[in-house]
């Protein structure tokens, strides 16, 4: 319950709305309470009129002001409950937008290493499972729920005032509804937690599948996956069942209490009138409160069931918001306090006022598991304008060597300078505002050619677009589309084809115009023809920048002015190409390789 009230304590922006809320929901009670005092007295005007054998005639006209009064009370009730039900719809789905986008806004700043852990299902369906079972909750609770619980508690009081021991057995309905609750609550919500981990991991591979469809056509496992997710949903009915038969079996037990208590409650009215104690219009009004009241009660079951489902879920919400984020104060919905382009144009700045090395590794080790080092002890500076290519096995370190520069991870131990400042004491952003990145997969969006050139820069006008895909050898086959810049991609750019995409990704580095420049296998994926596209491209991006470049074949490192090798996490040898390719290390035994291989290469053709 506690994960609830920290939501509605932590949306002030609502707390008028949830005022009215509870405004209407007063009168709605009010006005529903209002009709069982109205038919009583009609009941009594029409007993006496019938007992004394009076000229009904006479009595029409004030039987018909109950009539009316009713039809006030009546249409009262429904305009209120209608207003209190806009309000409540408005409501929730506002209180459903802070959430989400809370939610989102969290995710954004939690560290690489948590979405290295995380099911990406789990991250989804929390946007929609906790969030809406919240709200919906709510909504529901502000409808239906509070009006009812009023009248229950309005009944209550006014029971009280005409029998003590009718009201005194009303109140026992409390104690033990919530005694039965509770021995059930704690299984639930167990059950309900499997259930919904079963849930994530089916619809997070269905996600996976759906995004990779041409692997899994293509190795033709469509059987396979369809099967596994099945029995995913299988396990889901087998535990839904479980969960479902304790809930009813708990519910008849509680509602059976239920029953019995009632039946009291009628017996005392019945007996009290017929001794006496009540007119026949007290015994009707008494009859319809107990009514009204058995109704939220019984309701009570759907209730608990839907906090219940609220209160997993709001739990679990917190859960995700109180994860640590990369960096403390982080504030993305706040005003953004430098203007677009400002935090390269502050990038730049920088790089032009260092004087010594642009980056520096100093005695730096990491590792994505504390019992085991990825990179070992890296000493290496890196100076203006240099071109450093790294070269290692598969699995070396090389690309997490770049997540460190990128502050996706700090060094265990060790430091890491970028312009002379350590990186665990930069801000983020502008550390992340130093270097521009092509990663080997492409990694665009959906959305035109021309958003995802300028996502570093929204607000780049169509001339500077122009100019970075021209530099970056696009905007030849750019412009053979008929919607030229306004193409739009596909998800994650599938309509293009690697070397198309990857010369985008150029341009899009090329844009951000970023002082320190990342090439992580940037030509890796792509055949000889479009590499030697892209690779144009790149030659135009690293001019004049500092360059990092991880290149799986050795030809396509190009013209670097040294050569970093790793072996084991360590580096090995560090220096120019020509002095490495003769020293008999691992840059020579590379080269041999891949000489031997593409004369193996040419003797086939
Ligand atoms: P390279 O780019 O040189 O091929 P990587 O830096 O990607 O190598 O990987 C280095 C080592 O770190 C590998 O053994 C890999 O299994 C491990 N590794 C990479 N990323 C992660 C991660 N997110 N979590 C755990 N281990 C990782
Ligand atoms: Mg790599």
């Amino acid at each position: 319950m506690r994960s609830i009230g920290k939501i509605l304590s932590s949306t002030r922006a609502l707390w008028p709305s949830y005022l009215a809320i509870v405004v209407s929901s007063v009168l709605i009670t009010a006005t529903s309470l209002v009709m069982p005092f109205i038919i009583s007295g009609a009941t009594d005007e029409v007993v006496s009129v019938v007992k004394t054998g009076a000229n009904p005639s006479g009595h029409v006209a004030t039987i018909m002001w109950f009539a009316v009064a009713l039809l006030v009370a009546d249409l009262a009730n429904t305009a209120i409950s209608n207003i209190g039900g806009y309000i409540g719809d408005v409501t929730a789905v506002r209180l459903r937008r802070i959430l989400s986008t809370r939610y989102f806004e969290k995710l954004l700043t939690l560290p690489q290493s948590y979405f290295d852990r995380e099911l990406t299902g789990r991250i989804i369906n929390r946007l929609s499972r906790n969030i809406s079972e919240t709200t919906q909750f709510l909504n529901s609770f502000a409808n239906n729920f509070l009006p009812m619980l009023l009248t229950t508690f309005a009944v209550l009081v006014i029971s009280a005032i005409y029998s003590w021991p009718l009201a005194l057995l009303l109140l026992i309905v409390f104690p033990v509804f919530m005694y039965l609750t509770t021995l059930t609550s704690k299984k639930w919500q167990v059950l309900e937690g499997e259930k919904n981990s079963q849930f994530d991991i089916a619809g997070g591979r269905f996600a996976e599948v759906v995004g990779q469809i041409r692997v899994v056509k293509s190795f033709g496992q469509e059987r396979r996956e369809l099967t596994s997710f099945d029995e995913r949903y299988a396990s889901t009915v087998a535990t839904t069942r479980e969960q479902s038969r304790y809930w009813h079996l708990m519910d008849g037990a509680r509602r059976g209490a239920l029953n019995v208590i009632f039946f009291g409650v009628y017996s005392i009215i019945f007996v009290q009138t017929v001794e006496g104690h009540f007119s026949i219009g007290d015994m009707v009004l008494l009859i319809q409160l107990v009514n009204m009241a058995r109704q939220p009660v019984m309701m009570m079951s759907y209730l608990i069931d839907s906090g219940q489902r609220a209160v997993a879920g709001s739990r679990d919400y917190f859960r995700v918001l109180d994860e640590r984020p990369e960096r403390e104060g982080l504030d993305l919905l706040g005003a953004a306090d430098t203007a677009p382009g400002a935090t390269i144009d502050a990038a730049r700045a920088r790089a032009a006022a260092c004087t010594g090395s642009v980056i520096e590794f100093d005695h730096a080790s990491f590792g994505y598991d504390a019992d085991r080092d990825v990179l070992k002890d890296i000493t290496l500076a890196v100076e203006r304008g240099e071109r450093v290519a790294f070269v290692g096995e598969s699995g070396g370190g090389k690309t997490t060597l770049i997540s460190l520069l990128l502050g996706l991870y700090t060094v265990h131990d060790g430091h890491l300078r970028v312009f002379g400042r350590d990186t665990a004491e930069t801000p983020l952003d502008e550390l992340r505002s130093d270097f521009g990145v092509v990663f080997q997969d492409a990694s665009l969006f959906s959305g035109t050619i021309r958003e995802n050139i300028a996502y570093a820069h929204p607000e780049a006008t169509h001339e500077e677009i122009r100019a970075a895909a021209e530099r970056a050898n696009a905007d030849v086959f750019i412009r053979q589309f008929p919607d030229g810049y306004d193409t739009t991609i596909g998800e994650r750019g599938l309509k293009l084809s690697g070397g198309q995409k990857q010369r985008i990704a150029v341009a899009r580095a090329m844009l951000k115009d970023a002082p320190i420049l990342i090439l992580d296998e940037a030509t890796s994926a792509l055949d000889t023809k479009s590499e030697r596209l892209v690779q144009a491209g790149l030659d135009e991006l690293m001019e004049g920048r500092t360059s990092l470049i991880i290149a799986h074949r050795l030809s396509t490192i190009g013209a670097v002015d040294r050569i970093v090798t790793l072996r084991d996490g360590r580096i090995d040898e560090v220096g120019p190409p020509a002095e490495l390719a003769t020293s008999g290390g691992i840059y020579a035994e590379l080269l041999a390789l891949q000489a031997s291989g593409s004369k193996r290469d040419k003797k086939r053709l």
